[in-house]
């Protein structure tokens, strides 16, 4: 057996690590017991490979420098931004809308210092925080009154709770949808403590199925957007006014979930009309449900808007406590929904609308200035072209529409182009310090270049691409 004793002797002490130089500057920069925990580590490993006789004892300074870099591993932020090419604008992996400069100002400002949160400035009385955000959703919705929760999901689940607890929620059969992460409706009706009635069936639901449902132990009814699919051909639903004439008749509160919901008609921007908020609230939906980071643009959140007596209602019920948000969301919503007052610039200034209004020839020109960076990044293993895209909306908006868009395409050159050529493209462009996300599609990985703003850091973060030479 080889002996380790001579290698052992040449390993540094933990106290000849901390003394050198290096040392000594990052105990500044992490700490001593980071530090610490960091050399011990490492010298461990030394140890082992001493041990072995794998490898020779590195000095001081390249044990100190191996502790570093893994403290430095460890102090990279998780919550890190991201080029989204994906060409969907609303990507719920991606964190869903970019938010407004002037409610990342507000945001910021609410983050570092005290505020009057619920705190009534005129009377000097305790205030509610709802309060904050209420004229606003009132104006901009045309409601009597609204409510602010955390995200749409709880939204529903407190409506639904707060109308419908011990007794029967009618739904219709083709709106019992489930969307991403979870959320059935079906679920979250049973975690309310309501009973599901589905009406009608999956493809055609009629007025009278809803009137047959209607009953003394009706609850509400609920209305919901079938965000990310349509039923086509033989179909049949109950409008929105319909339903509402049926629910009133009945006294009966209807609930309509929106899920994007918003504030704007898209058409302005060249897009399909979408049911506006206040539409819904106008054809005599009861309260309407909507997502704060969809089409809205702003942070997450759900908003419920309508009846001022079922308003009441919701926020009396336990539960709209655990949902509340923070003061830090609260300024930033204040903030985007003020950008609403002032349509004509909307484009301009909310990220969400922005990116979605780019034309595809000006897409088509940024895709034709970045492509020979691009070409040169990636080397001659690969070849780059400019290519025509369909970007998305997503977060289950208008779910058939695409947008025209243009975007660049990278194929493994050569008769040796692979999926593997490709996977491997894929992870270094997300390697990079900011993490190109694109998506892999025909034997190309696709940047679609919709949703990139910032071209100058766009090419300054391609000189880090590290794409092994294909051999
Ligand atoms: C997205 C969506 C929800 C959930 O909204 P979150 O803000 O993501 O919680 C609920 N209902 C519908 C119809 C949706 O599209």
């Amino acid at each position: 057996m080889r002996d380790p004793g001579p290698a052992f002797r040449r390993i540094p002490s933990i106290d000849e690590l901390l003394k050198t130089p290096l040392a000594i500057e990052a105990t500044d920069r992490f700490g001593r017991p980071a530090l610490l925990e960091a050399l011990r580590h490492c010298v461990e490993e030394v140890r082992g490979a001493a041990a072995s006789g794998r490898m020779a004892v590195p000095n001081a300074d390249a044990i100190v420098a191996s502790a570093i870099a893994s403290l430095q591993r460890a102090s990279q932020p998780k919550v890190r931004p991201v080029f989204n090419l994906t060409g969907t604008v609303l990507h719920t992996n991606l964190g869903r809308a970019q938010i407004a400069e002037a409610a990342i100002e507000a945001a910021t400002a609410a983050m570092r210092e005290a505020l009057a949160l619920e705190f009534d400035l005129a009377t000097g009385k305790r205030g509610e925080r709802d309060d904050l955000v209420r004229d606003l959703l009132c104006e901009l919705t045309g409601a009597e009154d609204a409510t602010v929760v955390n995200n749409n999901a709880g939204a529903v689940l407190l409506a639904l709770n707060t109308l419908g607890r011990g007794k029967e929620a009618v739904i219709s059969r083709g709106e019992l949808i489930e969307i991403g992460g979870a959320f059935r409706m079906p679920d979250i009706m049973a975690r309310a403590g309501t009973k599901l009635v589905e009406v009608g069936t999956t493809n055609r639901t009629h007025e009278k199925d809803y009137a047959a449902a209607l009953g003394p132990k009706t609850g509400l009814v609920l209305k919901v957007h079938t965000s990310n699919y349509r039923v086509e051909g033989f179909t049949k639903s109950v409008s929105g006014k319909a339903l509402a004439d049926i629910t009133r008749a009945q006294n009966v509160p209807l609930l309509n979930d929106l899920g994007s919901g918003t504030l704007v008609d898209l058409a302005r921007y060249g897009l399909s009309h979408e049911q506006t908020v206040r539409e819904a609230v106008a054809e005599g939906a009861d309260l309407v449900t909507f997502s704060g980071d969809k089409l809205l643009g702003g942070p997450q959140a759900g908003f419920i808007v309508g009846r001022r007596e079922l308003i009441a209602r919701l926020n009396k019920n336990p539960m709209k406590r655990a949902l509340r948000v923070d003061k830090v969301r609260l300024a930033a919503i204040e903030a985007t929904l003020q950008l609403y007052r002032d349509p004509d610039r909307l484009a301009e200034r909310l990220p969400t609308i922005r990116l979605l209004a780019r034309k595809r020839d000006e897409i088509a020109a940024q895709a034709a200035r970045l492509l020979p960076a691009l070409s040169a990044a990636v080397g001659l293993g690969y070849v780059a072209t400019v290519v025509d895209c369909a970007s998305q909306i997503g977060s289950g908006a208008l779910p058939q529409e695409t947008l025209p868009s243009a975007g660049i395409a990278i194929r493994a050159a050569g008769p040796r182009a692979s999926g593997r050529a490709l996977i491997k493209l894929a992870a270094a462009f997300r390697g990079l310090d900011k993490p190109v996300i694109g998506r892999i599609e025909e034997q190309a990985l696709v940047l679609d270049l919709r949703c990139l703003e910032d071209e100058a850091g766009f090419v300054r973060n391609l000189a880090g691409l590290q794409l092994a030479e294909r051999g």
